[in-house]
């Protein structure tokens, strides 16, 4: 196991067993998340000049909250599954999903195995 996964499958443990707010609430934060990802890419390309506030998060630390979010959703959503069957299902999802993104896109088939 890598240290990604490893990382994954950590993350969705600690959520499951400590995570406190449903499901729901977790989408609404999630959407948060995204706000707050859309907010400091307006102002890195030049936007949000009337704003006057510390960016204290880069794109990369609100894309991390994202990730941390969505997690937290699926281990709440997912009581019964295991943090090793939920990444493995994220794990397919995502070559799945990132296979029809490539298509999409106009990547070479083969790219994600
Ligand atoms: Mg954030």
């Amino acid at each position: 196991m890598n240290n990604w996964n490893n990382l994954i499958e950590r993350l969705l443990y600690m959520t499951g067993k400590h995570e406190a707010a449903p499901a729901w609430a977790l989408t609404m934060k999630l959407s948060e998340e995204v706000g707050e990802l859309s907010e400091i890419m307006l102002h890195e390309l030049g936007h949000l000049h009337h704003k006057d506030k510390e960016w204290k998060d880069t794109p990369i630390e609100e894309v991390a909250d994202i990730m941390n979010v969505v997690l937290g959703l699926l281990a709440v959503h997912y009581p019964d599954k295991t943090p090793e069957e939920l990444s493995r299902e994220l794990l397919v999802a995502m070559i799945k999903k990132g296979n029809k993104y490539g298509r999409i896109i106009g990547a070479a088939p083969d790219i994600l195995i």
